[in-house]
């Protein structure tokens, strides 16, 4: 690697949002250090970054001490297990790499004089007394519950990432991530579209989790990561939420997807999970904002593209076992 292009460190680089970040800033010019310990990334989402000159990979948990040699400029931290499945089969770490991993990564932004953007999550709303979710809203938390590894580690995130901010001085950035879909998500992670799409897939039936009157939004993934360069560009330290406001119940959302399959397979009704947020739709009014930011691509033609990549898979991972996680450290 030569020294004069900027270089980019993304967590959780072979992961779903991880990969389409190196995607965007191998198109952009810099220099990509992707790192993730694959307990749930997969490196075929970055497989066809290997070959490029200005690609590295290190195979490392960013829980335990991380070291880069060289330059650094940027940091976005988007190594973390990401669904409510995840967080009951790995709740530890989930709790390690919320909190460890990125005191670990403000520390390196410090010693490089990086910028660092973290990866916040609509989560930090908990099931949520307002409605949409502004960015001052503080939140409706159960600490203790199946989801609260998740949701008290990125909110301890926020809070150790202002303090970096207010007392050293550092540049950071915040992002709320709200539901967001797209090609490289794991059709076995058990979130509600690779669950449908991986159910219609399969010919199975469609899990309704309570009576499916729960409402979600979804944002296609190439307009979130839109919206996280625009805020690391920008020179805004708050938190700012990004995510798609169009919203819409559960029960409708798994209809839309019997209709884009075509599948003659029926909705079947499960119990809800405990602490199964209500509603959530964010208010993206200081995206528009400072950012200019705005979702483009509508439901439709988002769930399309999402289908044909999973469609596309090899036949024999629409038969993965559902929800495996293997690796504990
Ligand atoms: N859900 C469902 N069936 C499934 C998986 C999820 O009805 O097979 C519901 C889940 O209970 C939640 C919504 O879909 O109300 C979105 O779930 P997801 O795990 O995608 O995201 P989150 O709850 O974190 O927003």
């Amino acid at each position: 690697m030569s020294s004069e292009k900027k270089v980019v460190l993304i967590t959780g680089g072979a992961g779903f949002l991880g990969s389409h970040l190196c995607d965007l800033f191998i198109n952009k010019g810099y220099k990509v250090v992707a790192m993730d310990n694959l307990c749930t990334g997969d490196l075929r989402n970055i497989e066809h970054l290997f070959k490029h000159p200005d690609f590295e990979f290190y195979h490392h948990d960013v829980s335990k001490f991380v070291f880069v040699p060289g330059r650094l400029d940027y940091i976005l931290h988007f190594a973390s297990p990401a669904s409510p499945i995840d967080y009951l089969k790995i709740p530890i770490q989930t709790l390690k790499v919320g909190s460890l991993g990125t005191h670990n990564l403000l520390g390196l932004a410090r010693v490089k004089g990086a910028r660092i953007l973290v990866a916040s999550t609509s989560e930090v709303y908990g099931d949520p007394l307002v409605h949409p979710q502004t960015e001052d809203y503080w939140g409706n938390v159960n600490p203790i519950g199946p989801r609260g590894v998740y949701d008290e580690a990125k909110r301890f995130q926020e809070a150790i990432t202002m303090a970096y901010h207010t007392y050293h001085g550092l540049e950071t950035r915040i992002v709320r991530i709200f539901n967001t879909y797209g090609p490289r998500m794991r059709l076995n992670d058990g979130r509600a579209l690779p669950a449908f799409i991986g159910q219609a897939l399969r010919g199975e039936d469609l899990t309704v989790f309570g009576d499916g009157s729960q409402t979600r939004s979804f944002c296609y993934v190439d307009d979130l990561i839109d919206g996280i360069y625009r805020l690391l560009m920008s020179d805004y330290v708050y938190p700012v939420n990004l995510g798609n406001p169009q919203e819409i119940s559960i029960r409708e959302f798994a209809e839309e997807i019997i209709r884009l399959t075509g599948t003659s397979q029926k909705i079947v009704y499960k119990p809800l999970p405990a602490d199964d947020p209500k509603q959530r739709k964010p208010d993206i009014t200081k995206a528009k904002e400072i950012l200019g930011w705005e979702p483009k691509i509508d439901r439709a033609e988002g769930l399309k593209k999402t289908y044909e990549y999973f469609k596309n898979l090899p036949k024999e991972e629409w038969f993965k076992d559902p929800y495996q996680f293997p690796k504990k450290s």
